[in-house]
């Protein structure tokens, strides 16, 4: 690999579906001058990452995928990781760009520099001044560990969901699962055999419907590769399909009635012990928290073999979990399935501004706020892909990021026509925004739902999602609005 130019035009951090994205669409629009670099050692962000037992996506691999670069292949509805990790590796090999990734560095601070109108980034393998900055870092790739008093002391094996520890076998070991979210309610199914006992560790039940998964026929595949527009057809079906949640979401969760009754459906059909099933029926609305599918969940914890636990817990000890009443259940693996910093993005804490204070310092008082979910006021060129109020609760995060990258390229065209050196949201235009959002989200099951879920920061304020329809997200974004800016012309830059 080459070493990482000292000078560049735009430093990308990132290489998942965000940065890789990006790299495609600059180069696409003749801004060739770009580096982006990664901490790991290829393609793929948190589908690299991720490859823990039963990892797959729950959005259809038709939509989650980039419109401009259809998969023919996929084996099913609902692809499974190494699928997903294996389409981003070949989209990125026969791209062209991949010469400008530096793989294996890290983004150790990232500072402003208002004398020369420049970003001054430190990374593992030196430093870079570029004149934009884009942050494709993602919203799920710091793993959270748990703070439960002892941890660090356990004896046996324990690694968090996105840290999965490939050497160790779980064959005839007894193994807890903390955490039932998205990822846990994968990773479950797909151990429960060969595990001698499971403990899974509930705080929260989470709301659980069918997964309509299946193979694709031999004829759809072929429709797929060879009969032009059939897979758009299939993705434009999808796509449309899921913006018909967004009312039950947003505006009024009665809608989502049939849901909840399927998801109750579900719990019948996998467990028959109504005590169990009491346990993980969910007390809050559906759609408060992710909503997770899956067939296999629930008779996976209605095995003998598993115990569903929802005391909390107390402690770790050297060998086991306590709960609080006392119980200790000893294990020889811990697997951590806790989620990641969504809200308190450490990347926010490494990048300072116009005035010397980081994304966290700026945010720690009222929580993330950009414009756009892309640009920040006091952070003139950065431009961040999946940043605050970016999130979905019902469709692909695909689509949100390729709106992102065109709203992106628009700036960097409007830049370069109207030449302008440095821009920066008003305040006004930042505020307005998320005053309109706020606003939004008051009538949002995330709001009324009666949950505690990580849509929301510390101080109760829903940040990570975007509570109106994925089109309405991409019309906001579809030029780059240089009114709500302020600017630096390149002459008063030089
Ligand atoms: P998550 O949804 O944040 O779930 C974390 C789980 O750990 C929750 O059940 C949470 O309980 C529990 N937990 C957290 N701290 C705990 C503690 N101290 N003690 C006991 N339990 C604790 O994390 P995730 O499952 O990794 O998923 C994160 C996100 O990644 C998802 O929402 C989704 O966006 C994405 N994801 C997608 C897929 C997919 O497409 N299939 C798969 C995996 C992940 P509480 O509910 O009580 O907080």
């Amino acid at each position: 690999m080459s070493t990482l130019p000292e000078k560049v035009r735009i430093l990308v951090v990132g290489a998942g579906f965000a940065g890789l994205g990006a790299a495609i669409k600059l180069d696409e629009a003749g801004e060739h001058d770009f580096v982006v670099v990664d901490k790991g050692e290829t393609v793929g962000g948190t589908w690299r990452d991720n490859t823990y037992p039963g990892a797959a996506c729950d959005v259809p691999s038709q939509l989650y995928s980039f419109s401009f670069a259809p998969n023919p292949s996929w084996s099913r509805s609902f692809s499974p990781q190494p699928e997903i990790q294996a389409y981003l590796e070949d989209v990125a090999r026969t791209s062209g760009v991949l010469d400008r990734f530096h793989f294996g560095v890290s983004v150790t601070g990232a500072a402003w520099d208002e004398t020369d109108r420049v970003w001054t980034v430190d990374t593992s393998a030196g430093t870079v001044v570029a004149d934009v900055l884009i942050s494709g870092s993602g919203g799920l790739s710091e793993p959270k560990l748990p703070e439960i008093d002892g941890i660090e002391d356990f004896r046996g094996e324990i690694f968090h969901s996105a840290q999965w520890n490939h050497d160790v076998d779980l064959t005839g070991k007894r193994v807890a699962v903390i955490g039932t979210g998205a990822s846990a309610i994968q990773i479950i199914p797909s151990i429960v055999e060969k595990v001698a006992h499971l403990d899974v560790y509930q705080r929260t039940a989470p709301w659980v419907m069918p997964r309509h998964d299946r193979a694709y026929t031999g004829i759809e595949r072929l429709g797929f590769r060879f009969v032009p527009g059939f897979q758009k057809l299939y993705r434009t079906a999808i796509y449309w399909g899921r913006e018909t949640f967004v009312p039950a979401f947003t505006w009024q969760p009665k809608i989502a009635t049939p849901a909840k009754l399927a998801a109750l459906k579900n719990i019948e059909r996998g467990i028959a012990d109504p005590e169990l099933r009491a346990k993980v029926t969910p007390d809050f609305e559906i759609g408060c928290k992710r909503i997770l599918i899956s067939n296999t969940y629930y008779p996976a914890l209605a095995r003998s073999s598993t115990t569903l636990v929802t005391d909390r817990i107390a402690s770790i000890t050297p060998t086991g979990i306590v709960t609080t009443d006392g119980t200790e259940r000893e294990v020889d693996c811990i697997i951590v399935a806790t989620g990641f910093y969504t809200t308190d993005q450490p990347i926010a804490h490494g990048i300072k501004g116009r005035d010397g204070r980081t994304l966290a310092d700026v945010w720690a008082e009222h929580g993330m706020a950009s414009y756009k979910g892309t640009t920040t006021r006091g952070f003139p060129n950065l431009f961040q892909i999946v940043g605050a109020n970016t999130g979905l609760g019902h469709s692909s995060m695909v689509f949100i990021i390729e709106s992102q990258i065109a709203y992106i390229l628009s700036a960097l065209a409007t830049m370069k026509e109207r030449g302008v050196a440095a821009v920066e949201p008003t305040q006004q235009a930042q505020d307005a925004w998320n005053t309109d959002l706020q606003r939004r989200m008051k009538r949002t099951v995330w709001s009324t739902g009666g949950c505690a879920s990580w849509y929301l920061d510390e101080h109760g304020r829903n940040t990570t999602l975007w509570p109106r329809t994925t089109f309405t997200f991409r019309s906001q974004l579809k030029r780059f609005d240089l009114d709500a800016y302020d600017t630096i012309t390149k002459e008063l830059a030089s």
